[in-house]
């Protein structure tokens, strides 16, 4: 291939721009990254890292620095806010399907501080924090950003652009790209806090959905805290639900003490259910949450948008060193937008709605078919397969 640039722009260094920029640059393609921010963002969001995940980010060395920062969780339970645990299912099923039969508990801001100081090891790479894409263009051989910085706009030139610019990406936005989908009326609210459940919540695991009609809750391990994620009553306005008055009350609902809770982190967020239209215009991608977003029940959005930059790097690469031509490329949004659409988004719809069903009956029917799949070595090894990501990545052939 012919290289008017030779290099790859990459708007957003979150954790997939980073990761996308890093698994180039190991294969010897000169990037140079946008970021906004002027730091590591620290973001509460993703936490939960699936196992196919882990398998596919070895060779890139993020694998081993997760593992080493991250707190390794075999075991997910499904519960009732009135009637406790439900149901409990063990990864370590599929130890014949994955190197790493577990969900590994590391925060995304955690994977980012990782990837900055290796990329920054590698000759070929410019890590621009302070720059902000403010206008794309696309061409027949090149695409070309201009950024704000503090000295005023720059223009960079590139042969390929990946966008990792999150949810309200502006280069999807530029490339006219339709996000479709529905965004839903709650905000969600995440609180972190030192207190030990596990202590004094007696038969809970490090991953505990809770079902309840008026407040469900996920309540997670992660290496230093528990973070509980809960919908914020629609009534309540965003700021008034992230004052100490209204978090103390999520947290003492789910557990009363005599004490007021230590918080050591809070965040509020928007959640919609979206995947792009298309995944691509001419010579730039679409990655991440750029491409596809969805509410956070599940711990798919994230790992989902990794593997999009597997395949989309490994593709770019083939195509960068002379192994294939354009048409290459042709392949990455056939084979990652139907697990944005019947993986990601499905199950983490469906799991919204068994969290938060207000019909008794219908609860109760729900509660029976967690207790039958889980009663059932076969269908329990299903979910798993399913819930890991392992079928979705099967079904597209990205995983033997
Ligand atoms: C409460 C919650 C919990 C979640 N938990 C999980 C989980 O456990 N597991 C999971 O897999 N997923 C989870 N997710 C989803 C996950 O957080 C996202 O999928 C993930 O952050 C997407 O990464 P990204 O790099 O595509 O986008 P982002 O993380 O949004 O990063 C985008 C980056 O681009 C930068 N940027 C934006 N615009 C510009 C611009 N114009 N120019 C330059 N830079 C720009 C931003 O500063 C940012 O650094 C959760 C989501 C929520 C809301």
């Amino acid at each position: 291939m012919t290289r008017r640039h030779d290099r790859v722009l990459i708007v957003g260094g979150g954790p997939v721009g980073s990761i996308a920029a890093l698994l180039l640059a190991r294969r010897g393609i000169p990037v140079t990254v946008l970021e906004r921010a002027e730091d590591v963002v620290l973001d509460y969001r993703a936490s939960t890292i699936q196992p196919p995940t882990l398998d596919l980010l070895e060779e890139c060395g993020a694998t081993a620095a997760m593992m080493s920062m991250g707190l390794v969780c075999p075991v997910t339970q499904y519960r009732d806010r009135q009637q406790g645990k439900i149901v409990e299912f063990d990864f370590s099923a599929l130890k014949d399907d994955t190197r790493h039969p577990y969900r590994l508990q590391c925060e995304q801001f955690k994977l980012v501080g990782w990837a900055y100081p290796e990329l920054r090891k590698i000759a070929g790479v410019e890590l621009l924090l302070g720059h902000e894409a403010t206008e794309i263009s696309v061409g027949q051989d090149e695409v070309v950003v201009a950024a704000m910085t503090k000295d005023g706009k720059k223009v960079f030139k590139g042969d390929f652009l990946i966008a990792g610019d999150g949810g309200r990406s502006l280069v999807r936005k530029a490339l006219d790209i339709e996000f479709e989908g529905f965004t839903y009326p709650e905000h969600f609210l995440v609180a972190g806090t030192r207190y030990d459940f596990k202590a004094h919540m007696a038969d809970i695991c490090s991953v505990n959905y809770t079902a309840d009609p008026d407040e469900w809750y996920l309540l997670l391990e992660i290496p230093d805290m528990w973070r509980i994620i809960a919908p914020v009553d629609r009534r309540i306005e965003p700021d008034e639900a992230m004052q100490d008055r209204y978090l103390q009350n999520c947290l003492q609902n789910l557990l009363p003490r005599p004490e007021a809770y230590e918080i050591a982190v809070k965040a509020i967020y928007r959640v919609s259910q979206r995947v792009a239209l298309s995944y691509r215009k001419g010579r730039a991608f679409l990655a991440g949450d750029a491409a596809h977003i969805n509410n956070p029940l599940g711990g798919l959005g994230l790992n989902g948008g990794l593997h999009d930059v597997v395949n989309l790097t490994a593709r770019l690469a083939r195509v960068w060193h002379g192994e294939a031509d354009l048409s290459e490329l042709d392949g990455y949004e056939p084979q990652r937008k139907p697990e944005a659409v019947n993986g990601i988004n499905a199950i983490t719809a469906r799991n919204k709605r068994l969290m938060e069903e207000r019909d008794p009956a219908v609860r109760a029917r729900n509660l029976d078919e967690w207790r039958r799949i889980a009663a059932s070595r076969e269908l329990a090894y299903q979910h798993l397969l399913e819930t890991s990501m392992i079928a979705s990545l099967r079904r597209s052939r990205m995983l033997p």
